[in-house]
């Protein structure tokens, strides 16, 4: 019950850890798509993501329409490693919505080994414009 000490969960399998201090962010079974890319680069959708605290929603205007987002950072460094999606307004954008991004140059991705085991669910839209996603803040 110790002031300031932070829980950290240990996953299992392969996983995407924070690039910073190594503490576990995702699964691979979670992720959706490689698809996106932010300001900094490429980055990971995930469906669910561990060991993070989120910030504030904010409306975020990117090219496949407006967002609330807010911002996700490592529970135990602090760093910002990506986004949620709290909600999308346009209704082709919906499917993003409650999952997380993770900005692909915050986190290592050593887990993508068997880069075969990762394609992208097909049953998912997966939107052209994300390939020049802009995430402009
Ligand atoms: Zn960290």
């Amino acid at each position: 019950m110790g002031m300031g000490r932070v829980f950290v969960v240990e996953l299992e399998g392969k996983v995407y850890t924070c690039l910073t201090c190594g503490t576990h962010l995702a699964s691979a079974d979670d992720l959706i798509s490689k698809a996106f890319h932010c300001r900094h680069g490429k980055a990971f959708l995930f469906s669910n993501v561990s060991n993070v605290s989120i910030g504030d929603p904010e409306e975020r205007m990117m090219l496949s329409g407006m967002h609330t987002v807010a911002d996700i950072f490592c529970v135990s460094c602090g760093q910002n490693v990506g986004w949620k999606y709290e909600s999308a307004h346009e209704k082709s954008q919906k499917y993003k919505e409650g999952k997380f991004i993770l900005e692909r140059g915050k986190i290592d991705d050593r887990a993508d080994g068997a880069e075969t085991q990762f394609y992208i669910d097909t049953t998912r839209p997966v939107d052209p414009s994300e390939s020049m996603y802009v995430d402009e803040d």
